[in-house]
């Protein structure tokens, strides 16, 4: 394989490339298959047609996570402090909080449309526009 960031040939069992330092898999400048340069963001490899996943985001937010957290726990506004939207949590929280939960079942409506529309992937981004994974 080859680095994906300055396209130097990988020991297959190195973790880093010794070239550049770069992590395997961290890039999109070349092809870890033939090592030739590719588009950057381009679904796969012009001259091989390797097929070029992009870098798994670590940090990508789970998608059934933050729904199931809209649908059980809107009225808190969990899922809205998961996906990074802290001002919306935090108006969620505070109609529920501020109203001694009178209030709750609007923030839990709210919740709840916007836990189906993470689920449908209507939303599909965290608040750093990160997509979230499945
Ligand atoms: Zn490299
Ligand atoms: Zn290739």
């Amino acid at each position: 394989m080859y680095c994906k960031n300055c396209g130097n040939q990988l020991d297959p069992n190195a973790a880093v490339c010794l070239n550049c330092g770069c992590a395997k898999n961290v890039g999109s400048n070349f092809c870890s298959n033939c090592g030739r340069p590719v588009t950057p963001g381009g679904a796969v490899c012009l001259s091989c047609g390797y097929a070029l996943t992009p870098a798994a985001n670590p940090d990508a937010k789970s998608k059934l996570a933050a729904g199931l957290l809209g649908i059980l726990f809107g009225s808190l506004g969990i899922h809205n402090f998961y996906l990074g939207y802290t001002g919306k949590a935090i108006a969620q929280l505070l109609i529920s909080v501020l109203s001694c939960f009178t209030l709750s079942f609007v923030s839990a409506i709210w919740g709840l449309v916007e836990g189906i529309l993470i689920l449908v992937g209507s939303i599909n981004t965290d608040a750093n526009g990160n997509p979230l994974k499945d």
